[in-house]
């Protein structure tokens, strides 16, 4: 719970506020970018929110913060409400993103996907009653895909009270002991049709990503959007083998997607062809870094 007393002194005034506790996790910034902006090491209030998108939006933000570091003045509890309601956020064609981001992930996002044979996690977002009570409505958890060691977070719960098989690639497999389902080797496997498991060692010698539908590319921490360079980033830091990275990012060429949906940094939306762009204009970036 955010306090008032450490407050920093980085945020617009008004109701909204950042606390000293934020642990610049970026989830507020994704999904309010008007009225959250990256200040130093933190995140602070850009300007309050205006109008009731902005102020939806905010309370979302409030709700996804891992750490609780979003406080108001004076909560709005039909706001607070609605935006709790909200969750789990319908991006397209039932994907979903799940906000309550989980500080065991840094704050990494996560996904959940309705399908007639069964319903997916991608990742895992807090063990929370709001996210419980709408998967069970909207039929439960078949399958939880695990992208990397990093964010497995509180997958096991879920997979108690669902009853769901855990995915793990083998070399990632000791952050999710008991893991049902274990990935080897770095060839792609189709799971069931249109679920297609795509090996990207690089930043964890056991990343993996998820291909949807041909459309839906779950990148866990292997790629993302970047907004400040208006590109596709992929991990600089962080990484346990910096080649193996760039082949894996151009493995991604033969697997034609339209959505990235990371673990950290900004989710978007692409045609085929403007993705195969980007990841050809990263991959030439980095190669050009090379020392
Ligand atoms: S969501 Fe919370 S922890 Fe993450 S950047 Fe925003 S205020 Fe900081």
């Amino acid at each position: 719970m955010a306090h008032p007393k450490k407050r920093l002194t980085t945020n617009a005034a008004g109701n909204f506020f950042v606390d000293a506790t934020c642990i610049n996790c970026d989830t507020c910034r994704q999904l309010a970018p008007k009225s959250f902006k990256e200040e130093g090491d933190y995140s602070a209030v850009a300007r309050q929110p205006e109008g009731d998108a902005e102020l939806l939006q905010a309370y979302q933000a409030l709700l996804a913060c891992p750490v609780g570091s979003i406080g108001t003045e004076q909560s709005d509890k039909a706001r607070l409400q609605e935006a709790m309601k909200s969750f789990p956020l319908l991006l397209e064609d039932g994907v979903y993103y799940n906000g309550f981001n989980s500080e065991k992930s840094f704050g990494g996002n996560s996904y959940f996907i309705r399908h007639p044979d069964g319903n997916w996690l991608v990742d895992s977002p807090r063990y929370v009653g709001r996210l419980i009570k709408a998967f069970e409505e909207m039929g439960g958890i078949r399958t939880i895909f695990l992208t990397h060691e990093d964010d497995v977070a509180d997958s096991a719960r879920y997979a108690e009270h669902f009853g769901a098989t855990r995915i793990i690639h083998r070399a990632d497999a000791a952050a999710s002991p008991g893991a049902e389902r274990i990935v080897d080797g770095e060839e792609p496997i189709v799971v069931s049709e249109p679920f297609q498991i795509i090996p990207v060692p690089g930043h964890t010698e056991g990343s993996m990503a998820l291909l949807y539908d041909g459309r839906f590319l779950f990148s866990g921490d292997h790629l993302w959007w970047d907004p400040e360079r208006n590109a596709l980033g992929a991990p600089e830091r962080l990484v346990w083998d910096g080649e193996r990275l760039l082949t894996s990012v151009a493995k991604l060429r033969g697997h034609p997607f339209e959505w990235v949906l990371p673990g950290h940094g900004d989710r978007i939306r692409l045609t085929p062809a403007e993705a195969a762009a980007h990841l050809d204009r990263l991959l030439e970036r980095r190669r050009a870094a090379r020392p």
